[in-house]
């Protein structure tokens, strides 16, 4: 089976280094402020796998309960004058069934009739026809790589399920993530694969790079460096020197021909230390290179299909639910959310560098004691706007 892309998707401008649909400052460059713009959806508790570094893994179940009415949903949707993107996100999406025909394929058929990119989070370790199926609705097809060895794959990857498969199926799986990836790369999907900077991944990243370019012939690199919470409490963050580190080594050995995304870098224009702004003026003097202020509570925010509850992140949110869809419009969800406190106390933006600043995590971990507010305040002094 092949697929091709439908009149209306190719109507859309194709994702490039010069468009990232996903970059929350395009909407400061539209709308001159913080706009909802990226709605994630949960669509599904199931996944084949339970990786130890998944956001969800520990909360991933055995059987899904009823999803909301999609007409509730719709209308929420319609409610977004802004909506530029959509994400789908699970367990695995492409698991369940049901979910795909109840939930997944009628979201997919709502963000193309309104020209919508669409983004969706899979293992792609299913069989390759779920894949195919969906094809045309897809404008990236979002993947992890932190796999150094086969070992990592079969002990992460399943770190968090209870009863363990044999060997063999877990190997399977491998493969056929490759083989998937190549196949629907070879047919024109654009397959973005991340892999988080952490301590296992850190002695691999140039295999794991090789296997992303030359084996499944993806079109981006993501990386993204791993931060503590919950989820991810078994795996070890890198320091803010290891990051700069490895980044480096990336740069020296990627594929210049591959563009490669970094994502919530914790390196800042306002933090004055000479190896950081060496790395910042390495990356953006690079080719194929970009980097994405990070979108949670920026642009974005995540619905759970089966609850309704609207998160900033998709990851436990030390928050807990902002609202419910069965009570409040996305844009008044947001617009609160923007108003808190802890919004207010995160959210800087430089349009000297186009930089909307640290998300929580990253400010907890490596810059609980700095003042963002008052780098802000003093970079627009050193770089007025006008
Ligand atoms: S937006 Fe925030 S983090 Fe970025 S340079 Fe300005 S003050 Fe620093």
């Amino acid at each position: 089976m092949t697929y091709q892309k439908s009149l209306l998707s190719s109507i859309k401008k194709p994702i490039s280094i010069f468009n990232d649909p996903w970059e929350t400052y395009n909407d400061i460059q539209e709308h001159n402020a913080l706009t909802l713009s990226n709605i994630e959806f949960t669509t599904t508790n199931l996944c084949n796998m339970r990786c130890s570094h998944c956001a969800v893994g520990y909360t991933l179940q055995t059987a899904d309960p009823s999803p909301l009415p999609m007409d509730l949903i719709y209308r929420r949707l319609d409610e977004i004058p802004n909506l530029k993107t959509m994400s789908i996100t699970g367990g695995e999406p492409m698991f369940s069934k049901k979910s795909i025909k109840n939930v997944v394929k009628p979201l997919l058929k709502y963000a193309y009739d309104r020209g919508i990119y669409v983004q969706m989070n899979s293992n792609l370790t299913l069989p390759i026809d779920r894949y195919l199926d969906i094809a045309e609705y897809i404008d990236v097809m979002h993947i992890s790589h932190n796999w150094g060895t086969i070992d990592e794959f079969t002990e992460v990857g399943f770190g968090a399920m209870e009863k363990q498969p044999p060997l063999k199926a877990k190997l399977r799986l491998y493969d056929q993530m490759l083989s998937n990836a190549r196949t629907l790369s070879e047919q024109g999907m654009f397959i973005s694969a991340e892999t988080m900077l952490n301590k296992s991944t850190r002695p691999y990243l140039n295999k794991i790079h090789n296997e992303i370019v030359n084996d499944m012939k993806c079109q981006r690199h993501e990386i993204h460096p791993m931060y503590p919470s919950d989820f991810a409490s078994q795996l070890e963050v890198l320091s803010l020197t290891e990051i700069k580190e490895a980044i480096h080594h990336l740069l020296d050995i990627r594929h210049p021909d591959i563009w490669m995304l970094f994502g919530t870098l914790p390196i800042y224009p306002c933090i004055t230390n000479e190896d950081d702004q060496a790395l910042l003026h390495r990356l953006r003097n690079s080719k194929n290179i970009t980097m994405r202020n990070d979108p949670d509570g920026r642009n974005r925010l995540n619905v759970n299909v089966f609850s309704g509850n609207i998160i900033v992140t998709d990851f436990g949110d030390e928050n807990g639910a902002l609202s419910n869809i069965k009570n409040d419009k996305l844009t008044d969800v947001f617009n609160a959310w923007l108003k808190t406190p802890l919004a207010q106390s995160l959210n800087c933006h430089c349009p000297k560098f186009n930089c909307l600043g640290p998300n929580v995590l990253v400010k907890n971990m490596y810059y609980p004691d700095t003042n963002f507010k008052q780098n802000e305040i003093d970079m627009h002094r050193l770089y007025p706007m006008h």
